[in-house]
């Protein structure tokens, strides 16, 4: 176990024990083996018995829940022990479902101070499994976050980049939701990967390969997850401190030494200005600082598709042109500028911008591309597939799925390529079966979209732009007429060129 972790656990001593007796006990001799299963006895009777206690206070402030939710919902700040009852409540159901909506929404309307924010964070984590590592790993476990955005591949690429760097990166991603893609689906789309792994073996392939990316397991943050539904349905997603402290939460409970954040802002972004992108990303960097995570974050444009594919199939393609030192600079200068500052973080670079230049050579000489081909194989893929994709000149629709209908879309007017509205191309191939609309329903992987030109290109009439992939047989005039909408063109003094990173906080 880290030293961090024990320095963190002696807060909640009951949390770690009965583990690492276990453990003692497979390793003990038969000669003191029942000195060591007595000791075990003695302690989870003292563990029963606080339990109970425990579940009595509970009891207790369950009552005077009422109150806690009164004290929200007057503008009133929360202790620590009244947010520890909130959400031992929610994570044991000793409190109702309509109290805690009712939590939710005195908690979105009031806001939580920043002590209040860490609490929470601190107190979701530790409600379920916290990962520990071995002690050779410390100061190397590291992942990144991003609030999601259209064409956003860039973990498949960050993940491999870094292992190759001599990272660990046990990266727990998610699915997607809405217009924004999740990188699960993505991996997903390449036969035999499985994103569900247990502990152990993930631990077997952050020993053997340092990078996987999986699902989230059901005892890691189990008060996120009841929480989550019910903002979900109580129209309480869009709170500073309630997505702060669901997304450091599970960062937190993945014990990591370093965190990036890539916080979007843009028409095709949650947060559609850089003022409330930014402020979102200072709270997720103080309380992730607070947690002893050296956080940091990068905020960034999402306007345009990132790289040149949308959908899940077409991404993972493009990830693995990125990782053959083929990729798109916008791809690039987002893998470079988050895996740089993670190295940074962890003292693997002592500036920025050296650890962009590591990073980038990993993708040049075929090291984070081998780290992805063996992160297939330690989830699941067979060594040929995996071989095949990562071959030089892969025929990529020899393995993976292509949709049954292609159609280019042509340009309706010439001059210079002003705008291409990410968002508008990812609600159409939502509406074509690409995206989901609420958690559990199926997603098509091969749909998606491929773009044949890029910001600043001087194009004729006439001239094909967009590549579409579908199983319907046609696409609706409806769909073709949102889909030209998406592109603007116009005359080249009327092109606005900002960088992709807009700014950095730093921990
Ligand atoms: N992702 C999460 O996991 N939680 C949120 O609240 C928002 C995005």
């Amino acid at each position: 176990m880290s030293s961090r972790w024990q320095k963190r656990d002696q807060s909640r001593p009951d949390r770690k024990v009965s583990f690492s007796f276990i453990w003692q006990i497979q390793l003990a001799s038969s000669a003191n083996r029942n000195a060591l299963l007595k000791h075990t006895f003695q302690h989870n009777t003292r563990t029963v018995l606080s339990q109970a206690a425990g579940m009595a206070q509970h009891e207790q402030s369950a009552a005077s829940f009422p109150e806690h939710i009164r004290k929200k919902r007057n503008g009133e700040q929360l202790s620590a022990g009244e947010i520890r009852d909130f959400v031992q409540g929610v994570k044991d159901k000793t409190i109702q479902e309509s109290q805690i909506g009712a939590m939710l929404m005195a908690i979105w309307l009031q806001g939580m101070v920043a002590e209040e924010t860490l609490a929470l964070t601190k107190e979701m984590m530790m409600s379920g499994e916290v990962m520990s590592w071995p002690a050779e790993w410390e100061g190397l476990v590291v992942d990144k976050h991003s609030t999601g955005g259209v064409g956003d591949k860039i973990s498949l690429v960050l993940a491999p980049a870094l292992a190759a760097c001599g990272c660990k990166v046990p990266m727990i991603s998610g699915r997607g939701l809405a217009h924004t893609g999740g990188t699960l689906d993505k991996l997903e789309s390449i036969p035999g990967f499985n994103v569900y792994q247990s502990v152990q073996q993930l631990h077997g392939i952050l020993e053997e390969v340092g990078c996987c990316i999986v699902g989230q397991t059901d005892n890691l943050v189990p008060a996120d997850k009841v929480m989550y539904a019910l903002r979900d349905v109580t129209s309480t997603v869009d709170s500073l401190p309630l997505i702060t402290g669901s997304i450091i939460s599970k960062k937190g409970a993945e014990s990591l030494n370093a965190l990036v954040l890539d916080v979007k802002f843009g028409n095709a972004a949650l947060y559609k200005d850089l003022g409330s992108a930014k402020s979102l990303a200072q709270s997720m960097v103080t309380v992730g600082n607070s947690l002893g995570i050296r956080t940091g974050a990068v905020l960034s444009r999402m306007n345009c598709p990132i790289g040149r594919c949308v959908g899940n199939t077409l991404e993972v393609m493009e990830s693995l042109e990125c990782l053959k030192g083929r990729g798109p600079d916008d791809i690039l200068e987002l893998v470079t500028s988050l895996g740089g500052l993670l190295l940074w973080m962890v003292g693997r670079a002592g500036s920025l911008e050296e650890g962009k230049k590591v990073i980038s050579t990993t993708l040049q000489n075929g090291a984070a591309l081998e780290k992805f081909q063996n992160m297939m194989i330690g989830q699941g893929v067979t060594s040929q597939i995996a071989a095949s994709l990562c071959s030089t000149n892969t025929d990529y629709y020899g393995i993976l799925r292509r949709a049954h209908y292609q159609t280019e879309l042509e340009t309706q007017g010439h001059g210079t390529v002003l705008d291409i509205d990410g968002m508008v191309i990812a609600q159409v191939l939502h509406r074509l079966g690409a995206g989901r609309s609420k958690a559990g329903d199926p997603v098509n992987h091969s749909v998606g979209a491929e773009l044949l030109l890029s910001l600043g290109q001087k194009v004729e009439k006439g001239q094909p732009w967009l590549r579409v992939h579908y199983e319907t047989p046609a696409l609706s005039a409806e769909q073709r007429l949102s889909l030209q909408g998406a592109l603007t063109l116009g005359p080249a003094d009327q092109l606005l060129t900002q960088p992709l990173v807009a700014e950095i906080i730093l921990p």
